[in-house]
């Protein structure tokens, strides 16, 4: 990424230092039904640092698309607090987390959810339109970056239909890197993708988070175990593995090392 136009001069909010990007302190998120009030995330403290790669795992129900949409600050919580790049999310008015949210957070869908009467380079420009930060001049050759960068720059003039699943998948992260966010987003990206597929798909996120992105992506255990993503684990709501805390604990010999 790095020959793209960097939008964002600085990744960490100077004014926190090196604290976390994404910081959840507390934060509980209960969903108000006709049957009453349904507590789907409850007390969940979490940092992830800038550049980490993060995989949310755990069984259909348990909250994780919850708790990314609380991380990408596309939901607010009910209680506690979410800071994201700088910006309290969980005090912050709709109207302004709007157009924060097109310039700090990209979001690829399970789906790919392109627009199907635009064809692919359109559909990755279409980002830069609404947030306007990219010239006008300058954003077909971006795109065309962007779709280099992740293998489909030879379907640029075709229309979505006509590209297979993972190709599609592809586009849809171009478009999702349009306004080079700090942080990428994914809801089973690769829920709708052969193995195959879905490996490659999770080697250009890790190739990515490599490269400065921070990138939290809800997925199966099996994806990730070989990836070395930090791996958190949800049940009922609850935070109840973090493999980050494993590398907490500094073995002595490290230690040792670290003072000589
Ligand atoms: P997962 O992504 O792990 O399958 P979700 O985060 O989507 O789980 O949902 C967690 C729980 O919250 C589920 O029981 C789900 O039915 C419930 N839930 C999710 N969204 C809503 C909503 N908008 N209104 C009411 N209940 C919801
Ligand atoms: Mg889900």
């Amino acid at each position: 990424m790095q020959q793209l136009v960097a939008l964002h001069a600085n990744r960490q909010d100077p004014a926190r230092g090196s604290g976390p990007l994404i910081d959840l302190r507390g934060v509980s998120k209960i969903y108000e039904t006709p049957a009453g009030a349904f507590t789907a995330l409850s007390d969940v403290d979490l940092g992830i640092q800038a550049g980490e790669f993060v995989a949310i795992v755990g069984k259909s129900g348990s909250g994780k698309s919850t708790l990314l949409n609380l991380v990408a600050g596309l939901d607010r919580p009910t209680s506690g607090e979410v800071v994201i790049a700088g910006t309290p999310v969980h005090a912050t008015g709709e109207d302004r987390l709007a157009g924060w949210r097109g310039r700090t957070v990209g979001v690829v869908f399970q789906f790919f959810q392109l627009l199907p009467t635009l064809t692919v380079i359109e559909n990755v420009m279409l980002p830069m339109d609404f947030d306007g930060r990219v010239p006008v001049r300058q954003r077909p050759r971006r795109a065309q970056r962007l779709l280099e960068r992740v293998g489909v720059l030879e379907q640029a003039d075709k229309l979505p239909a006509n590209l297979s699943g993972g190709q599609q998948q592809r586009a849809a992260i171009s478009r999702a890197l349009a306004n080079d966010p700090p942080i990428l987003v994914a809801d089973e990206p690769t829920g709708n993708l052969d193995s195959q597929t879905a490996d490659a798909i999770l080697d250009l996120f890790a190739d990515l988070a490599a490269s400065g992105t921070t990138v939290v992506a809800v997925t199966h255990e099996r994806d990730i175990q070989r990836r070395g993503a930090r791996t958190l684990k949800i049940a009922d709501g609850r935070l109840i593995d973090d493999s980050s805390a494993a590398f907490a604990e500094v073995p002595e010999t490290m230690e040792a090392q670290s003072h000589a």
